[in-house]
């Protein structure tokens, strides 16, 4: 590599538009990105997409932990099942859909780096488009200069509910809230084993256990997410108070370092978690918009202290009602945990005033929980038990009109 051909592009607005350099390519489907590779050593570092079809890029830096972030147009991933661990400088690697219209890709840092050069490469004969990033070590000082302030986002946290805006319908309404999506995998457990990211076991369960809940009559589903697309932990339970909704439900597939441990448990919010286990597992749910490069910085504790203190005392003994009712029922149903019914500070069950539970339908990192996860047999089973369960909650704490 010849240094002198290096050029200083700023990591801020380093964005290039490929289409204008290939004026008259037609842009039918979305590009693909068809390979990803590393070369160097932990001094510098050069990271290269495979792109069939052509996107524009935007870089940016996040620390804490430190990240480069690299955001395309929407772009189809054929590269595996969510991330993987990188090399050199980088420690790893995540992507999907961050948004409609943009895809992202997030590479976790071994060591602050900044982006020495970025160009493009055209394919030859009909090879993919190489997109490269070449990365240089740095000081932590220089790479937290290069970031500007905190991408934090406003979020509205308000407890009124509206009762206007509910429809006109007796049917309960139930969010269900598939766990992780686009650039944030989840837990990576199962890929050793089937190939299986959190992402695709929770939105698999999600859709099969709408579809159970619906079946019933007595229930509107309504999805987080119906499709492999990053939404923010704190955008999740929105969407349970936007609908006026009566549960929201948070489905999750949990790793372990021991492979023998499997079964389900059911979460609920706490201040103080049931266990250190529950308290490890909320920790590593709670970074998922770490990992999908969403900077929250030193203003989550605050923010989530004030958030918990918000949710009605009312709310947290519905939840925990809820919660009884589906931890009796599921044992009815599939194999449970020794101690199935556990609470923990969870960010996607904060902030709202609507009864909300987390499951961890099992392990990913147990083979035999692994692929009862991808069986729509276990989706049906634990949607009804989902379904028993909300039926005596309701009937319990409710008069039906
Ligand atoms: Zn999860």
């Amino acid at each position: 590599m010849d240094r002198t051909l290096f050029l200083p592009i700023r990591i801020f607005l380093s964005a290039l538009i490929f289409s204008a350099l290939l004026a008259g390519y037609s842009l039918a489907a979305s590009p693909e990105i068809s390979a990803v590779r590393f070369g160097g050593d932990d001094n510098k570092t050069r990271f290269v997409l495979e792109i069939k079809g052509k996107s524009a890029f935007r870089t940016f830096s996040l620390a804490n932990p430190n990240r480069i972030v690299i955001d395309l147009d929407e772009v189809n991933w054929n590269i595996g099942p969510g991330g993987a661990e990188g090399m050199g400088l980088i420690k790893n690697y995540r992507y999907g859909l961050y948004m409609p219209g943009t895809s992202r890709i997030v590479l976790d840092l071994k060591y602050p780096v900044k982006i020495a050069n970025s160009f493009v490469i055209k394919g030859k004969a009909g090879n993919p488009d190489r997109m490269v990033f070449d990365f240089e070590k740095i000081s932590q000082a220089s790479f937290s200069s290069s970031i500007s302030a905190p991408a934090v986002r406003a979020q509205a946290v308000n407890s009124t509910r509206t009762p206007a805006s509910r429809p006109i319908s007796n049917k309960k309404i139930i969010v269900l809230d598939p766990g992780h999506g686009g650039h944030d995998p989840g837990n990576l457990g199962g890929v050793k084993i089937n190939g299986i990211s959190e992402k695709n076991v929770t939105i698999t369960a999600a859709r099969n256990i709408k579809n159970i809940l619906e079946a019933s009559g007595r229930y509107k589903v309504i999805l987080t997410r119906d499709r492999d697309i990053y939404v923010n932990l704190r955008d999740r339970p929105q969407v349970a108070h936007q609908n006026n909704a009566d549960l929201f439900i948070s489905i999750h597939a949990d790793s372990f370092t021991q492979s023998s441990v499997r079964g389900a448990t059911v979460y609920t919010l706490s201040e103080n978690a049931s266990d250190r286990e529950a308290a490890l597992l909320a920790a590593r749910e709670n970074k998922s918009d770490v990992i999908a490069g969403v900077n929250l910085g030193d203003e989550t504790d605050m923010v989530q202290n004030i958030l918990i203190d918000l949710v009605k005392q009312e709310t947290m003994n519905l939840s925990n009602r809820f919660a009884g009712e589906l931890d009796s029922e599921l044992k009815k149903a599939v194999t449970m945990r020794k101690r199935s019914l556990r609470s923990a500070g969870f960010v996607v069950l904060k902030g709202i005033d609507v009864p909300s539970v987390l499951i961890e339908m099992g392990y990913l990192t147990n083979s035999t929980d692994a692929k009862l996860l991808m069986q729509k047999e276990t989706h049906d089973k634990i949607g009804r038990a989902i379904l028993n369960a909300t039926d005596r909650y309701f009937a319990k704490n409710f008069a039906f009109n």
